[in-house]
């Protein structure tokens, strides 16, 4: 089964994608962290990408497509699940055709609703161990009173350079001019899901194994 997850910055793709590595043996393909990785290895993709991301731009379609194209090219899964990407029309339609040449097809999209004033709020808030890459938050699911992963025992913990307000308003821009009218593009394709993506992580979690179910 291949999925996308879609929903603005801070929405929760990231720890439900990391659930459903979890619950179904899936294999997540976050375009977000593929391109930390080529920033932080210094590349001269790196660099270019470097100064877009820390304003909250997007990168484009030709780097990101490029990305992508190499995994589902050399990793084989039992099912994949695109975590920040597609984020433009170009992209959707390049993932189309991408899966159609690997002979694979796109089983479901799930739209995670979220308002934008909990978007503020989540994103200023939340951790990453340095170690796993579990996700924590400040209010809804803080670091161990010990100061260890929960997952990994891990005692480092980064925040990311873009999750500030600043760079935040213009994320929410780009995804509302440019990766919104993805939802109508599924819709019109019946592969739409919507689910409320602002309960506990725990319901987010039970209401997108429902929606992948039925
Ligand atoms: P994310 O981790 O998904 O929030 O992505 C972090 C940043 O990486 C975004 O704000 C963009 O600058 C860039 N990015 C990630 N995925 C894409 C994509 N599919 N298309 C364009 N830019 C992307």
């Amino acid at each position: 089964m291949n999925i996308i997850l879609l929903g603005p910055p801070g929405a929760g793709k990231g720890t439900q994608a990391r659930y459903l590595v979890e619950d179904r043996g899936m294999v997540q393909l976050s375009t977000g962290d593929m391109l930390r990785e080529a920033k932080d290895s210094g590349t001269e993709m790196g660099n270019i990408v470097a100064e877009v991301m820390a304003k909250g731009q997007l990168v484009t379609d030709e780097i990101v497509i490029g990305l992508i194209r190499e995994k589902l090219e050399t990793v084989k899964a039992n099912g994949f699940i695109f975590d920040g990407f597609p984020r433009t029309l170009a992209q959707a339609d390049a993932l189309g055709e991408l899966l159609e040449a690997e002979g694979q097809s796109l089983d479901a999209v799930i739209e995670m609703e979220v308002d934008d004033e909990a978007l503020v709020s989540r994103i200023t808030a939340r951790s990453t161990c340095g170690t796993c890459g579990e996700v924590y938050n400040d209010i809804t699911k803080p670091i161990p009173a010990d100061g260890k992963c929960a997952k990994c025992g891990g005692t480092t913990f980064n925040r990311r350079a873009d999750d500030n307000e600043d760079s935040l308003r213009t994320r929410l821009m780009e995804y509302y001019k440019k990766t919104s009218p993805l939802i109508g593009y599924y819709y019109a394709k019946g592969k739409l899901s919507r689910i409320d993506g602002l309960g506990e992580i725990d319901a987010v979690r039970a209401a997108i194994a429902g929606a992948l179910d039925s």
